[in-house]
This record gives structure tokens, C-alpha cells and sequence, in this order.
């Protein structure tokens, strides 16, 4: 599956696109045009996005509503050890080749460098001001736009995102699929009794629970961690949520329910297979 030559053509990488669409609501063009014409560019704040490198791991931008303190450190922290599970996963690889005797030499990658290698580069998280009903989306292999997140009464709840860090890795998740360009649903076959079951629709609705109110029928499902700890697949393509939801778990190593660990056992080899994508 892993092995199809399809995978290999290098315009497949165009595909990774597809995700790109920006989502539905007004001014998607302009909130665009925005970010391009009047970047607020930040610095990485904490260090964590440089810690025992000298690369930027996070670029921050803003489009209507700047970046606080605590999500930007939030984000950075997610980042790094998204890129450090990146890192083991291509080194442990690549070791193992190298004792097989197919490369000739194994020098190990530090995180940034396999950020660099997968994403392309750093990873742009773009905060957004307006409010779609979800709290992220992942416009491509390197970019992030995070929404604002409202209570009942219409207020910005303040930090959301660094209240709910694993919803960064979630994000990282979708990223991975598209730098990698396949299609979760069909290139990536989740069985079925590791899928989380569906409550009524075709689409999956882990999160109902956005402001607070958490659905009593919708038991924690797969790693440990309640919702919106990690659980954050929302409304599109139930692989890829579930994807997304189980690349949180393959990058913390969750899996103290015997449903999570049969979906990190499916992740570790999984992603060991995605590393021979990596041109
Ligand atoms: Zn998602």
C-alpha cells in the first residue's frame, strides 16, 4: 500500500494543495489579501521554536487579530515535538537501513531538520479574526490559520489555543498528509474497527462540545484525554480527522486504552512507511 509507485511521482506533491482550499465564509479572499499586503510578523518568542537550534521552527502572522504570549509559546512547544517525533521517525529509519547495508552511512537529523525535510520549511501559523465555527485549519503542508473561538454570548475566548495545545499537533497531523500528498481515505486505509463511530451523519463529530458543553453519548474514544485534549476531529473527511486525532497520539505515544494502543500500534507502522515518501 505504502509501496505504490504512484506516490513517488513528484507532481503528486502538487496535490497536497487540494487542502489549500480556503474555508467557507466571506473575505476568504480578502482575510488573504490581508496577510499578504499587512504581515505582522513576530519573532519566535519563547525559543522553543529555536531551542537547540538556530532555525526557525514558527513563523507567526496575523490576519485581523494578533497573537498573545501564551499562544504563541503554545504553539512553538507543539511544533518542536511534532518535530522531534519527525526526527525519530526518519532516524530510526534510517538507521535500521544503514544496518541492512542499503545506504552506506547513517548520520542522525535533528528536529529542525526534519521539520525542514517534510514541511519545506518552518511552519506559518497565521491567527485569523473571524470565527467559522472551528478552531483551525491547515491550509497546506506548512500552513496553519487559527480562528477565533467565541462563548454562547458572542465573546473571543482568550487563549483558546493555548488552553487546547493538542489541537496544534491535530493540525501538524493534516499537515503531514498533505506534505506527503495522499489522500487519508484512500491511500491510508484506517480499519474499520479502529475508526470512532460516527453519531448519525457521514461526517465526523467528535467535538460538539466547542463551548464547553461536553455530549454525554460521546465517550473519549481511542487515546486517553478528554475532549479537545485529544480529540479534536470536527466536521470533513472522517479519515482524515481520524488521521489527525491518531497523529496526536503516534506524537505524545498515548495509547493507555486498549482501543489506543491498537491505533498506536496502526500509527507507528504507518508512519514508518511514509518516511520512504520523504524524496
Ligand atoms: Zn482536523
Amino acid at each position: 500500500m505504502f509501496y505504490n509507485a504512484r506516490w513517488y511521482d513528484p507532481y503528486l506533491k502538487r496535490f497536497a494543495q487540494a487542502d489549500t482550499i480556503v474555508p467557507p465564509g466571506a473575505q476568504g479572499l480578502d482575510r488573504y489579501l490581508y496577510a499578504l499586503n499587512s504581515p505582522i510578523q513576530y519573532k519566535d518568542p519563547s525559543g522553543h521554536c529555536q531551542q537547540r537550534t538556530n532555525r526557525t521552527m514558527v513563523t507567526f502572522t496575523s490576519e485581523g487579530q494578533d497573537w498573545t504570549q501564551q499562544e504563541m509559546d503554545v504553539v512553538c512547544q507543539q511544533i518542536y515535538n511534532v518535530a522531534i517525533a519527525e526526527a525519530k521517525m526518519i532516524n530510526s529509519r534510517n538507521y535500521l537501513l544503514w544496518r541492512m547495508g542499503e545506504i552506506d552511512s547513517y548520520r542522525p537529523i535533528g528536529p529542525s531538520t526534519a521539520l525542514y525535510t517534510i514541511h519545506n520549511g518552518p511552519i506559518e501559523a497565521v491567527r485569523s479574526n473571524e470565527t467559522p465555527g472551528w478552531a483551525a485549519y491547515t491550509r497546506s503542508e506548512n500552513e496553519i490559520v487559527f480562528y477565533n473561538i467565541r462563548t454562547p454570548d458572542g465573546t473571543i475566548i482568550t487563549n483558546y489555543v493555548a488552553n487546547h495545545p493538542r489541537l496544534v499537533t491535530h493540525e501538524m497531523g493534516h499537515a503531514v498528509i498533505n506534505a506527503f500528498g495522499i489522500n487519508e481515505a484512500t491511500d491510508i486505509n484506517i480499519p474499520s474497527d479502529l475508526l470512532r463511530p460516527l453519531m448519525g451523519d457521514s461526517s465526523i463529530d467528535h467535538l460538539n462540545d466547542i463551548n464547553g458543553a461536553v455530549d454525554p453519548n460521546e465517550p473519549f474514544f481511542g487515546y486517553a484525554g478528554g475532549f479537545e485534549d485529544y480529540q479534536f476531529g470536527y466536521i470533513g473527511s472522517r479519515w482524515r480527522e481520524e488521521f489527525a486525532d491518531m497523529f496526536v497520539g503516534w506524537v505524545y505515544h498515548f495509547g493507555d486504552t486498549p482501543m489506543g494502543a491498537q491505533r498506536n500500534a496502526f500509527m507507528q507502522l504507518t508512519m514508518v512507511n511514509l518516511v520512504d515518501l520523504i524524496p
